[in-house]
């Protein structure tokens, strides 16, 4: 508790505009709460809209400076944070463990994700390259080169504080790109902390800026109608990803969207099922649920639901639950009684249509917002989970006859993000991974996110990827100069 409470005092609470720390217009500030107790872990300071038009100047009169900084240098900086990060990583986790619940080592694992986005953007940023051409008549010469899109509006969700930042961050610095970062309220610490490292790294002042905010649309819709940013990067809800996508179209912004999903869980009569368990177990409780890639659905052939039923049972009721820094637990709070009454709502009303519950279906009678692992059968087609993110640790079974059906089953739905499917059959793996409607597929793995590989979804899951090769392009512009021969 002793190093709890030093860590916190230890973390920056201000605002991060043009290379310093500052107080919100008029000292205001904003109350930052540990899920798992409901207590109070700090204030941080909250930002007005003078705030953010501070923020935004900084980031417009730092754009020139960063463009033109060697691509080395940019990638020396990203490196550098890439190592603070992994020397810092206990406290790190620890910080996010106390403002966003999930277990320390799920908070490890995603501090070791997130630098990596650093590391993996630091080795694109010097290869950053265009072409020449020949024009196919003759008499004419294509140069086509890359040049960064300009000051970036990045905003983030909670409940990957630190990688959903380093992720947008990462691409923006080595494609020479400002930015003001706005990371959710829930969880604003861990950026916060991130901030610190990028300075001690050597980022030039103006070249992130992160802005706090309990009023989010108020502070930032101005900021992205005014055409300054030339590029919006979000990660968070489809309905806010719509908003923002309005917005944006006044100037015309360039805009990156990851939005939610409703991932499919597919396990086929020759699947592993033992290797479909461990992975429907991944796919489910990692970040208690609470990730967009979450199997949201599970469908089991009819000849092995059962086995594949009592077998997830028994691994999700021997997870222990409780407070995420206390050793061994691996199922954590979730982040704030919102999202605890909306687990609650989904699965009473699953069972309201003739859900059989397997495993927990209940909160649990405790201080914080804990709920239990659970798994549910037979969900009626018409429950509300089948269409909306659960962002809990419920996994619906839903039992299938036929190939066809089930991919019927996944693509009906308006998200597109990720699905998984479990078979030893390769063609029918490759088949099933060609026909649903996804940005990315799982096939016999739970878990897609990679730095080095595209990230992103279709339908209103988003528009653009991020990670891979193609992560720089979203920060980058395409010039053509055309010359006369
Ligand atoms: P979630 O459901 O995961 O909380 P949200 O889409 O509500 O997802 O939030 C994701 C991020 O978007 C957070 O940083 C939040 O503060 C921000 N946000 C929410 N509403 C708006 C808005 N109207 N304008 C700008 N940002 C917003």
């Amino acid at each position: 508790a002793e190093r709890e409470s030093s860590l916190i005092q230890a973390t920056p609470k201000r605002l991060y505009i043009n290379g310093e720390w500052v107080d919100a217009e008029g000292g205001a500030t904003l109350e930052v709460h540990d899920p798992s107790t409901g207590r109070l872990l700090c204030t941080v300071a909250d930002a007005s809209e003078r705030d953010g038009w501070n923020a935004l100047k900084a980031a417009e009169v730092a754009q020139p400076g960063l463009a033109a900084m060697p691509p080395r240098e940019r990638a020396n900086i990203l490196m550098r944070a890439f190592e603070l990060m992994h020397e810092r990583k206990d406290d790190l986790a620890l910080l996010m463990t106390l403002e966003m619940g999930k277990p320390l080592a799920d908070s490890y694992g995603e501090v070791t994700y997130a630098a990596e986005f650093f590391r993996h953007f630091a080795e694109e940023a010097t290869r950053i390259s265009g072409s020449y051409q020949t024009a196919p008549a003759g008499g004419a010469r294509f140069l086509v080169a890359k040049q960064p899109v300009g000051p970036t509006i990045l905003i983030t969700p909670w409940n990957f504080p630190l990688a959903m930042g380093t992720r947008k961050l990462g691409p923006a610095i080595a494609a020479g790109c400002t930015s003001v970062l706005k990371p959710a309220e829930l969880t604003p610490l861990s950026m916060l902390a991130l901030a610190d490292i990028l300075h001690e790294a050597g980022l030039p002042a103006g070249a992130v800026n992160i802005l706090v905010t309990s009023t989010a649309g108020k502070v930032m819709e101005p900021l992205i109608r005014s055409g300054i940013a030339r590029k919006l990067s979000f990660t968070g809800s489809t309905g806010v990803g719509r908003k923002l996508l309005e917005q944006a179209s006044e100037r015309v912004l360039r805009t990156s969207m990851e939005l939610g999903g409703n991932a499919g869980f597919v396990v086929f009569e020759d699947a592993d099922i033992d290797a479909a368990v461990a992975g429907a177990l991944l796919a489910k409780m990692r970040n208690t649920g609470e990730a967009c890639t979450a199997a949201n659905r599970i469908f089991v052939h009819r000849s092995v639901i059962d086995e594949f039923a009592a077998k997830l049972a028994a691994e999700m009721e021997q997870l222990p639950l409780g407070r995420g820094v206390q050793e061994g637990v691996r199922v954590g709070p979730l982040v704030d009684a919102k999202q605890l009454a909306k687990v609650d709502e989904l699965v009473t009303d699953a069972v309201d249509g003739g859900a059989r519950v397997l495993l927990g279906g209940a909160p649990v009678d405790r201080e914080g917002y804990f709920y239990p692992p659970t798994v549910l059968t037979d969900i009626p087609s018409n429950a509300r989970m089948r269409q909306e993110e659960i962002f809990g640790p419920v996994a619906p079974l839903t039992p299938f006859d036929a190939e066809e059906e089930v991919i019927e089953w996944i693509n009906a739905t308006e998200y597109g993000l990720v699905n998984y499917v479990y078979t030893e059959n390769l063609r029918r793996g490759i088949r099933v991974a060609e026909a649903v409607e996804s940005g990315m597929v799982g096939l016999n793995q739970g878990a897609v996110s990679n730095p080095a590989a595209p990230f992103g979804g279709i339908k209103e899951s988003g528009l653009g990827r991020e990670g891979g090769d193609t992560g720089i392009e979203e920060f980058l512009e395409t010039k053509y100069i055309g010359i006369a021969m």
